[in-house]
């Protein structure tokens, strides 16, 4: 580990410390005042990620790029605003010092916005074999493996191994499992038959198992019923109910029937990215438990946002769900806590605006929960178009995910089918 300080300008004014670009730790930086405090952003990457987007690109659908976004671009004309690209090894809460991979820095404010990784609840066959789908990486994983058995497929002889590399378990019945599993039934219908002639695609098997009784448990009862007939009316194999207990990589054994297959994606759970030096007492459910301003018990200079954060409300008694509407406003939320603290002004509790879920499915086909409205079909999969266009960072993104999309509906066509880098499993 390095002893040395990451190299930054020392100022006369407090240094807030952000650790993660994502959603959370982006608006946060965006909106703290530069007259007031210094900040510095460290992520392990020097890109944010729209993370509702991912399956896209698992599917071949969008190119990487058009769904991240340089965080030095989004923050160039910031003043007193420092990116470092490092990971973050420890904090030190006693000393108020990150370590990270490429030197300690100091803070006065510091704010967690670390997100959240994969949860496997510990099956560690699970983790070994199955593919997630958090990050750009593991998307482009995902797309490459994809790709890749098809290839393989069509030099497989025993056909029990052709349907097997062929086959798709997703696991995990919320709105990524269900996108996700929407997404390969139109590559099965519209692209992989024009593709791989030589194949039978028509065996081509998705199944999306899910724990609980129906799917999008987080969705209305209307909304999940509604999802399911689309799923279903897509030649998907819902299995409700049902777990994953095992999986060797070739077979998924579930508290019901075996399924055969070389394709696990994980779907089914996350839990917040703790940093190492979090006391214990913090930590609630896998995330860091913040009171109503954010703020850890104990430390009144260390805040935690988004998918890390464990903060409980009265109608969230179990805390704000994982969602990128949360993560916003609660960065917006805390740079004005801060700039107002900063000034000697009172600070309100977080109060969270709740504007609603959505699931897109396919073509045509998606499931809104809007307040009292909830509605399905062509309107609601409009609606998602063009909100997740608009929550893209930037004009550009926005004009090539746009392009895309309009490519895709009218040649029913998927443009990024590229291995560029085989996926090897470790
Ligand atoms: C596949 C998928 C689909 C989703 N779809 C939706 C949706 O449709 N609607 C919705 O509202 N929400 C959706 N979400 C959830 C939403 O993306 C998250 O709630 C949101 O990203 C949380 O924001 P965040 O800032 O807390 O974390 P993130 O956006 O995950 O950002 C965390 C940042 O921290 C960095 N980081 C983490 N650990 C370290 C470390 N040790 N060192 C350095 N940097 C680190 C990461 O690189 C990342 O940039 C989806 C999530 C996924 C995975």
């Amino acid at each position: 580990m390095p002893d040395k300080e990451i190299r930054l300008p020392q100022l006369q004014i407090p240094r807030v410390v952000i650790l993660g670009g994502g959603f959370a730790g982006l608006k946060l930086a965006r909106k703290l005042r530069s007259k007031l405090v210094q900040t510095v952003l460290l992520d392990e990457n020097n890109f944010h990620t729209f993370q509702p987007l991912l399956y896209q690109v698992a599917t071949a659908g969008l190119e990487p790029d058009s769904i991240a976004y340089p965080l030095r671009k989004i923050l160039k004309n910031k003043k007193r605003t420092h990116i470092r690209m490092a990971k973050i090894l420890e904090v030190k809460l006693d000393e108020k010092v990150v370590s990270t991979n490429i030197g300690d820095v100091r803070y006065d404010y510091l704010v967690i916005a670390t997100g959240a990784c994969t949860n496997y609840f510990g099956n560690k066959n699970v983790e070994k074999h199955a593919l997630p789908m958090k990050t750009l990486t593991e998307s482009l994983d995902l797309r490459s493996l994809i790709l890749q058995n098809f290839e393989v497929a069509l030099n497989e002889n025993n056909l029990e191994e052709r349907d097997s590399l062929m086959n798709f378990v997703i696991v995990g019945g919320g709105p990524t499992g269900v996108e996700l599993a929407g997404a390969l039934a139109e590559l099965k219908k519209h692209v992989l038959p024009k593709d791989f002639p030589d194949l039978d695609i028509r065996r081509m098997e998705i199944h999306l198992v899910e724990a609980g009784s129906q799917v999008l448990p987080a969705m209305s009862e209307k909304s999940s019923a509604n999802a399911h007939k689309y799923l279903k009316s897509m030649d998907i194999n819902v299995w409700t109910d049902t777990f994953v207990k095992d999986y060797d990589g070739e077979t998924v054994k579930t508290n019901r029937e075996a399924l055969k297959s070389k394709n696990l994606i994980w779907a089914a759970g996350v839990k917040g990215n703790i940093p190492n030096g979090i006391p214990e007492d913090a930590l609630e459910s896998g995330r860091i438990r913040v009171d109503a301003y954010g703020f850890l018990p104990g430390y009144d200079n260390v805040a935690a946002i988004g998918d890390v954060a464990l903060m409980k409300t009265e109608a969230f008694p179990i805390g704000l769900p994982m969602l990128g509407s949360v993560a916003q406003q609660q960065g917006s939320y805390l740079a004005e806590a801060i700039n107002s603290r900063i000034k000697g002004k009172p600070v309100a509790p977080f109060v969270y605006n709740d504007q609603g879920t959505m699931a897109t499915v396919g073509r045509n086909k998606a499931v809104v929960d809007l307040g009292r409205f909830r509605f399905g079909g062509l309107f609601a999969w409009l609606t998602w178009l063009f909100v997740h266009l608009m929550l893209l960072v930037d004009f550009r993104n926005r004009i090539i995910v746009l392009s895309n999309w309009i490519w895709s509906y009218v040649n029913f066509d998927r443009g990024t089918r590229l291995i560029v880098r085989k996926y090897k499993r470790e």
